[in-house]
């Protein structure tokens, strides 16, 4: 069907993360075929083509009408780092002039990216570069989707992990990340398994109520951080609004709706909650529960925490021998290049800055519902 040539003078919007739906609306109204719709979804998320003539099942016409109203690329980016253990990190522009990151890490059976999921964070983790910056907005399904395609293209190799664990706390996002995760899991769009797609929250309780009585095919994680509400409480502020104990009802509530597995993230901080006693309580803590616990040795933040000694940290994990569930120990990747949360964003600001300087809380800042 021919296609009125285009003499729009709009600003060309982002083609990726488009539903098939909001597709369909846009070829309809273009007097094309409903299946042009999947056709251009495929193009964009599937084979992730950089170029709008490289849709080769598209007439020419169609293919310069979409080239004029919507653009491949919407992320700038504007510093990569290549870690000695082949990790990388990025940084990129989004159109507002903020920046976000991303990082990939190869390992031998597996390829995992850590994608961002807003510019920020109002949550304020004591331990978190992330948090420094406060909150500054949410990204766009597109904005999250295209972290991952832009890093397959510039590594060439097909991601098979995501982990929504980058900067911002993705249930704070939540309409736009779920979006966003069904197009990574969508066989016609990214076709990445959706239990290889992990959401890692610090604990917003509704959202993870919501989540297991959605039964999202998707995989959950829990920041947890501290086996007690008072220590919580100490270093992540997000627990004076969720209590400890509200969490773990939502975690087994999580397991029992869907019976699934619940992975907790624990980073090890010397000396604030890298004891045996703490070990014991996390032990006594997590037993009743379908679950994972994961150990992150700390990523030097510069904000005043230490990574534990190599000694204490396999002490830590002897004291959890005989958990009924899997614990493992995360070898800390790309120390070199700062790849942990926020580390990358707040080096670069202070190359343009002689001082970073946190930023107090956005007015902006959504609420924690
Ligand atoms: S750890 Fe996560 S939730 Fe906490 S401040 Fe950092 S980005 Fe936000």
């Amino acid at each position: 069907m021919a296609v009125p040539a285009s003499s729009s003078s709009e600003t060309p919007r982002p083609l990726v993360g488009l539903s098939v739906a909001s597709l369909k609306a846009l070829m309809s109204e273009w007097g094309q075929p409903a299946y042009r719709a999947t056709q251009v979804y495929k193009w964009v998320h599937h084979h992730q083509v950089r170029d709008f003539q490289e849709m080769t099942n598209l007439s020419k016409e169609l293919r310069t009408r979409l080239a004029d109203h919507f653009i491949l690329e919407n992320l700038r980016l504007k510093t990569r780092q290549i870690s000695s253990d082949g990790t990388r990190k990025y940084l990129w522009t989004i159109p507002s002039g903020h920046d976000i990151e991303s990082v990939f890490i190869p390992e031998e059976k597996r390829t995992t990216i850590c994608i961002s999921s807003q510019v920020g964070c109002a949550l304020g983790c004591s331990f978190c570069a992330t948090a420094r910056m406060g909150f500054l907005q949410n990204l766009t399904t597109g904005e999250i989707v295209e972290q991952i395609i832009r890093v397959q293209q510039d590594t060439g190799v097909k991601i098979t992990n995501v982990v929504l664990m980058g900067m911002g706390e993705p249930f704070l996002n939540y309409p736009r990340v779920i979006d966003a995760c069904k197009i990574m899991s969508d066989p016609e769009g990214l076709a990445i398994a959706a239990k290889k797609v992990t959401i890692s929250t610090v604990g917003i309780v509704p959202r993870i109520r919501q989540f297991s009585e959605e039964d999202q095919p998707f995989s959950l994680a829990i920041s947890l951080h501290a086996p007690t509400q008072a220590l919580r409480q100490s270093i992540m502020p997000v627990a004076d609004k969720f209590s400890l104990e509200e969490l773990m009802d939502s975690a087994r509530e999580y397991t029992r709706i869907t019976r699934k597995r619940i992975t907790f993230e624990y980073v090890l901080l010397a000396g604030v909650n890298d004891n045996l006693r703490q070990a014991r309580e996390l032990l006594k803590l997590l037993s009743p529960l379908k679950c994972k616990l994961n150990l992150i040795p700390y990523n030097d933040t510069g904000l005043g925490y230490d990574l534990p000694a190599q000694e204490r940290q396999a002490t830590f994990l002897e004291a959890l021998s005989r958990a009924p569930f899997t614990v493992t120990l995360r070898k800390n990747r790309g120390n070199d290049i700062a790849a942990a949360c926020g580390q990358l964003y707040a080096k670069s600001r202070e190359d343009e800055q002689p001082r970073f300087i946190a930023q107090p809380p956005d007015a902006r800042a959504p609420q924690i519902l």
